[in-house]
């Protein structure tokens, strides 16, 4: 797969963009990670400023860590239009649906350090 569509515009888009060409929405490509391997990779993040409480200055973790999906569950909320002169209920739609996508990173001790992490604040 090397095309797919925006979620926020859908406008065609290269899962190599940084951004979508179209609106400037992020696009994250995780499609190098393979999460049935239990193969260790290094991930890089910037972490929140309310977490680290470091003066807003930013923090960044880095740690060889082995990734998986915990879960991918969809929901969805119904919602109940009433009328009739009992106001019973006569339809029902799909008022909000839900994706959560649970993923981990278990970090793991590197074989030539003894630092399980790295944290660089900038
Ligand atoms: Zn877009």
């Amino acid at each position: 797969m090397s095309k797919t569509n925006c979620r926020n515009c859908g406008g065609p888009l290269d899962i190599a963009d940084s951004k979508c060409p179209f609106c400037g929405t992020k696009n994250i490509n995780l499609t190098d990670i393979d999460l049935a391997s239990g193969e260790a990779a290094n991930f890089i993040f910037r972490l929140p400023n309310n977490i680290t409480g470091v003066n807003g200055q930013a923090v960044y973790l880095t740690m060889l860590a082995v990734p998986t999906l915990d879960s991918l569950e969809m929901t969805s909320e119904p919602c109940d239009i009433y009328g009739g002169w009992n106001q019973a209920p006569i339809a029902r739609y799909t008022s909000s649906m839900n994706l959560n996508c649970t993923l981990n990173l278990r970090a793991v001790q590197p074989s030539q350090s003894e630092e399980i992490c790295n944290l660089t604040i900038k």
